[in-house]
């Protein structure tokens, strides 16, 4: 089945230009809105003229010293100066690779093996982490990056030079192998996503945007983007704030922000904490959410307190450029019942295979997504890349690429895509992707494990390690600690002798999720 999306065409933001780039965006919203706030946070704000100014001496500094296209890590706290670092970057003709500075030595390690990155942009904080990494080098202070002198020429030659199809970002994902995999996506990608998203809710300079998503994760690729286009401003509270979310409702109502674009998770605490007891914000009239199941429970209670809001279910991969679809919520649901994923955005085609092919109306299949929103697959990993970015299958005449995404579900009589579940290990919690797989690699290298199979209770969000061996449970859960960062971590630990068999000798996770699982 195809979905058919019932969007209008319309021309993009830069008529005209071909190769457009996201800075293109930044300079034009610039020379409209100079001074205007473009991001905040606790600390400090930036205009637009100034993110002009700073983002222009990062990359004459980095221009100096690398070729174009190539990786830059920004390895800083969440807030104006890591994403300042990340236009910086741009105007060097570079791609940019958030990395958080609270992540475990060992998975840095493993992503800058993969990236083999010529440049670290660090603050105090990631330089102290990647001092112990010894793959880390070329590491460089933000403070002294943006202290350049601007080099017009340098900046206008390597302006000259970059084409809407180059690398915007990285961003490393869950990896079921142990090694996380880097997601590459291009200017025009972000640029397709960012004109539809505005275009569609009608975003302007007056969208105030609440930061809640880190920035390595691609939930927050809106909340970066839209003020570029469109000259909004996104405030960035501290990160404590969503641990009580009482206090991200009252930073809410201060700042009069009108646009939540969260992960359901983090929409679901502020019931769970009764925080609408506290505060219900006057100024909200859109909230976007994506990337895991919104329990319509949750929904109906924002929609009892915040009624005059538009909520937006959207799906996607970080590999299609955070959605690929999107559903209005414009009737009521029950709470029992499920979110449709929706219609296309504009830059994407969805299709839901079957072993037949196209699945007919109803028929559960598996989600697959063409188009221009799609990544170039991951980098560094052609064989990883191979096995989910194939040829489409119903497409004999040309070469077109098409991205598996492992995600089951079927088009319902309204022609909308429904979500059934995924096809293998890979869970979301609390908003998170995770390859359960991922965290046994990581216990698996501890020489005192034998055998371990991870698995997940949607209710309570728990992981629950089954392990055998001689390793003890305190032990294990401290070695695990260095490798895999505390979203990943088990919440329950449980010791036996050997694991169960399935017919095909493979661990019998079904049986191990029926005993230990709820
Ligand atoms: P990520 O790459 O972190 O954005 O995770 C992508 C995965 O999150 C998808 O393949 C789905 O399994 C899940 N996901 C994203 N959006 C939704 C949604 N609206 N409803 C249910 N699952 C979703």
């Amino acid at each position: 089945m195809i979905l058919m999306s019932n969007e209008m065409n319309f021309s993009p933001g830069l008529e005209g230009k071909v190769d457009i780039t996201i800075l293109d965006y930044l300079e034009k919203t610039e020379k409209k809105f100079g001074d205007k706030n473009a991001y905040q946070d606790d600390k400090k704000s930036i205009g637009f003229s100034e993110l002009v100014r700073v983002g222009r001496s990062i990359g004459t500094y980095i221009l100096k010293n690398i070729p174009m296209k190539s990786a830059i890590v920004v390895c800083m706290k969440k807030g104006v100066d890591s994403i300042t670092a990340f236009w910086g970057t741009v105007y060097a003709g570079c791609f940019y690779v958030p990395i958080d500075v609270q992540m475990p030595l060992e998975r840095v390690e493993m992503i800058l093996k993969v990236l083999n990155p010529r440049m670290i942009i660090c603050d105090k904080d990631g330089e102290a982490l990647l001092r112990q990494i010894k793959e880390a080098k070329e590491l460089v202070l933000f403070e002294d990056v943006s202290a350049s002198m601007e080099d017009q020429a340098g900046l206008d030659s390597r302006r000259g030079c970059m084409k809407s199809t180059d690398l915007l970002y990285v961003l490393f994902t869950s990896g079921s192998t142990g090694v996380p995999k880097g997601v590459t996506i291009s200017h025009s990608a972000v640029i397709d996503f960012t004109d539809w998203i505005c275009q569609k809710y009608k975003m302007d300079e007056n969208i105030k945007l609440c930061s809640q998503a880190p920035f390595y994760f691609d939930a927050s690729v809106p909340d970066l983007f839209i003020p570029l286009k469109t000259g909004a401003c996104l405030y960035i509270p501290p990160k404590s704030y969503y641990t009580f979310p009482k206090k991200i409702l009252m930073y809410i109502q201060e700042k009069q922000i009108n646009t939540l674009i969260w992960v359901p998770s983090a929409l679901c605490n502020v019931i769970r904490a009764r925080a609408f007891e506290v505060c219900v914000p006057d100024s909200i009239k859109l909230v976007i959410f994506c990337g895991e199941v919104m329990p319509c429970k949750y929904l109906n209670e924002w929609r009892r307190n915040v009624p005059d809001a538009l909520y937006v279910n959207m799906y996607g991969p970080t590999e299609a450029c955070y959605a690929c679809t999107y559903y209005d919520v414009i009737r009521e649901f029950r709470d029992d019942e499920v979110l449709p994923l929706g219609k296309e955005c504009e830059n994407s085609t969805v299709l839901v295979l079957g072993e037949n092919g196209l699945c007919k109306t109803g028929e559960i299949g598996e989600i697959c997504i063409l188009g221009q929103c799609l990544s170039y697959g991951y980098y560094n990993a052609p064989e990883k890349s191979e096995k989910v970015f194939v040829q489409n299958p119903l497409n004999n005449e040309y070469a077109e690429f098409m991205y598996r995404t492992g995600d089951l579900g079927f088009v319902n009589e309204n022609g909308e895509l429904m979500y059934s579940g995924r096809a293998d290990s890979q869970i979301k919690r609390l908003g998170h992707r995770i390859e359960l797989g991922e965290i046994e690699h990581a216990a698996m290298t501890d020489s005192k494990i034998s055998n371990c199979c991870c698995i997940y209770n949607e209710q309570n969000s728990d992981i629950i390690m089954i392990f055998c061996g001689e390793q003890s449970v305190e032990q294990l859960g401290m070695e695990l600690g260095k490798k895999v960062p505390a979203y990943m971590m088990p919440s329950k630990y449980i010791k036996l002798a050997n694991l169960p068999m399935n017919i095909n000798g493979k661990t019998d996770r079904a049986r191990l999720k029926k005993e230990y699982g709820g």
